[in-house]
């Protein structure tokens, strides 16, 4: 059976429906599942044994066979660790097929055949009696359904569900609680990755500001949630307006409502500001008494003996929908807003109770100025970073004339409007239409800066563009960030390359094409944390899993050639074991070449420690001697910075680690064979060590 697949062509920009073999999704699942990083989260699990051991020792003094209910069993850990703490019998329910066939294959070759029956569906399924899937409703009831939001998976749901339909009243719940907490802060690192600040541009006559539409000044900005190593932030980048407070907690014991609702706060600020910020995080009690308790708290607040590292529950960012200054000691309210899978945050001036309560509505906000729907998080960051700007603002400087006739190809670009800051008779801005709120948003910003009648908005993809849309002009100076919506992988943003061929007819012989070129740049490194997601677990709490690592290998060896893999890098830090190196250059004054670019060569690793991967990212250069880098800012003591905020910067996993404890036993090169293959924009890797 073919299934078809969702995936945006990096040389049409453009969104298609690939037929895939069936099993592809399930091994993009797995391969890139968290389920690894769970099992290697001893915290985690050392707590569930612990308050699985006492769960069923609660139930057992009563008198009681102890039933559990596992729901989401995974690999059947739960499941195991109930058993072995002396559950007569566990329902372990699992949705995902391929995991609810691993579970089977795990229990059986852990020896708990007779005490835990897999069940694959989802949990809203299941049938209790004497012919269902379970034979009687449980009395111990054990989940890890949480994502970093706590709710975003869908948890609240499979409770209300599960105490309604599969569970005894007065149930043990493990864990027995979860309680989420906020703090408010002013940070403008932060805060820039969901407005866009003004650009200053200094033009020759004087200085311009570029500024934002109203529209996306009041955007209340989209429910998703932002969620980030927050304990890679230094805390110079964030002032902290507020004690920590706890904003809900969810008694998973009792049946439990998942319907809409809100919670209030009463914050004294700690200190003056702007307050911009909700910073979240939860902890879950594995135990009525709260001494088993698993916490997701940040470095500033809980002591660094509790700190786990651990990718698949984070801290979450919650943006206000409008800054709001605040004044140390003059009360505000904070009102958590939820639906049964998100969470947003709005902020008031204290004022009398009842007036408060009639205005909370509880609808989720809608972005309104279409910004935040095309552009991500980092890209707004990317955007409000004014050293960036400067570089195009420097090299538009000395490719622009009087007379340049300007197309712009990115979406969502301002570098038309800087274009015309900076003296470009005519900036032709290009958009790729294939949503209209590209449009939209480019119209809103040209207005806003009093510029519609100066920049044309082109509604064409570029092999659609004629002469006509041009007024009958040739192109002198094509630029680009580059910059799309739907890229994920550096190389991604190469679509500029593929429009830039699209249009070439339109240019004229001379044109200036900006930037003029990329490069792909890589380097070795040893990750402080993030080879965990990688690494085989083997045996978790002394329960084989080893079946689970092998689905994972397989599913990564599913792809003939292993695929590179997106991560923002400053949220996880390596250290390099090698300089970095420049291994394929796009040469954009040319149109993309028939044959693929390959490239093959070596690099010396220079310092002791374990290869766990190649990092990649774009240069790109925007005119002679004016680049801008994606991806590394700088080596200082082995350890690697790298770009805060920018987009596009991705891993390749070796699939062996090779360790090296001192520099004579160094195997002194990695080698390695990388290949464009310009038919479909992709690249492919091979390292040897
Ligand atoms: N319990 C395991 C795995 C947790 S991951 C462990 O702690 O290691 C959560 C799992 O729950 C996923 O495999 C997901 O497919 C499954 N899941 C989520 N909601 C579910 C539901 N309502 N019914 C059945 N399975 C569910």
């Amino acid at each position: 059976m073919k299934t078809f697949c969702g995936r945006a062509n990096p040389t049409t920009g453009a969104m298609e429906w690939l037929e895939e073999d069936e099993n592809y999704d399930y091994h993009q699942e797995i391969a890139r599942s968290r389920y690894a990083d769970m099992l290697h989260d001893k915290d985690r699990n050392t707590k569930y044994y612990q308050g699985i051991r006492a769960a069923v020792s609660r139930v057992k003094e009563r008198g009681e066979k102890a039933i559990v209910l596992d729901i989401g069993t995974g690999t059947g850990l739960l499941s195991m660790m109930a058993a072995s703490a002396g559950a007569d019998f566990c329902y372990a329910i699992e949705v995902f097929k391929p995991m609810a066939n691993a579970a089977v294959k795990i229990v059986e070759k852990n020896g708990f055949r007779d005490k835990i029956k897999v069940i694959n569906k989802h949990s809203t399924e299941v049938t209790v009696g004497p012919d269902g899937d379970m034979q009687c409703r449980a009395n111990i009831l054990v989940t890890e359904l949480f994502d970093t939001e706590l709710i975003g998976e869908g948890a609240l749901p499979t409770y209300e569900h599960a105490h309604k339909y599969l569970v005894q009243e007065g149930c043990e719940a493990v864990p027995h609680r979860a309680t989420v907490y906020v703090q408010l802060v002013e940070s403008k690192r932060m805060w820039s990755w969901n407005k866009l600040f003004p650009v200053h541009v200094e033009a020759e006559d004087g200085e311009k500001i570029i500024v934002s539409p109203s529209e996306m000044e009041n955007c209340p900005g989209v429910p998703s949630v932002c969620d980030i190593q927050l304990n890679q932030m230094p805390s110079s980048d964030f002032t902290i307006l507020s004690d920590v407070v706890t904003m809900f907690s969810v008694d998973f014991s009792k049946p439990v409502r998942s319907a809409s609702t809100y919670y209030r706060v009463q914050l004294e600020p700690v200190k003056s500001g702007k307050a911009q910020i909700v910073l979240s995080w939860w902890d879950i009690d594995m135990d009525p008494s709260g001494m088993i308790s698993c916490t997701m708290a940040p470095y500033w607040v809980k002591s660094t003996s509790a700190f786990q590292w651990r990718d698949h529950w984070m801290q979450c960012v919650y943006f206000l929908p409008n800054e709001e200054p605040v004044l140390q000691g003059e009360k505000v309210y904070l009102t958590a807003c939820r639906d049964q899978y998100s969470v947003w945050y709005k902020l008031e001036k204290a004022r009398g109770d009842e007036e408060n309560k009639a205005d909370v509505r509880v609808e989720s906000p809608v972005c309104r100025c279409q910004a935040h729907l095309l552009w991500n998080r980092p890209r707004f960051g990317e955007l409000n970073d004014q050293n960036r700007t400067q570089q195009y603002v420097k090299s538009l400087m000395k490719v622009l004339k009087t007379d340049s006739v300007c197309l712009c190809i990115s979406d969502g670009s301002l570098l038309p409007v800087l274009a015309h800051y900076l003296g470009a008779k005519q900036v032709q801005y290009f958009f790729l239409v294939f949503r209209s709120l590209r449009f939209t948003l480019g119209f809103l910003f040209f207005k806003a800066n009093h510029l519609e009648d100066k920049i044309k908005i082109i509604e064409a993809r570029p092999e659609l563009l004629t002469s006509s849309h041009l007024e009958d002009k040739k192109i002198s100076v094509l630029v680009g960030e580059p910059f799309f919506t739907t890229s994920l992988l550096p190389w991604h943003n190469l679509y500029f390359w593929y429009a830039r061929t699209a249009v070439t007819s339109h240019l004229t012989s001379n044109v200036t094409v900006l930037p003029q070129s990329a490069s792909l740049h890589m380097m070795i490194v040893e990750f402080q944390d993030l080879w965990r997601i990688r690494s085989p677990c083997g045996t978790c709490e002394g329960f084989d899993v080893q079946t689970m690592d092998d689905m994972i290998n397989n599913s990564l060896n599913f792809r003939e050639s292993k695929e590179a893999e997106p991560h923002p890098l400053w949220e996880y830090p390596c250290k390099s074991l090698s300089d970095p190196q420049k291994v394929l250059t796009f040469d954009f004054r040319k149109t993309v070449p028939q044959h693929c670019l390959s490239t093959e060569g070596s690099v010396n690793l220079l310092r002791k420690g374990k290869s766990h991967g190649a990092v990649l990212w774009m240069e790109y250069h925007l005119a002679a001697d004016i680049s801008v880098n994606t991806g590394l800012m700088q080596i200082s003591n082995e350890k690697v910075f790298l770009q805060p905020n920018l987009l596009c910067q991705s891993v390749y996993f070796f699939s062996s680690v090779i360790e090296s404890e001192t520099l004579s036993d160094l195997p002194s090169t990695v080698t390695y064979a990388i290949n464009f293959d310009t038919k479909t924009g992709e690249i492919a890797m091979d390292f040897k060590l």
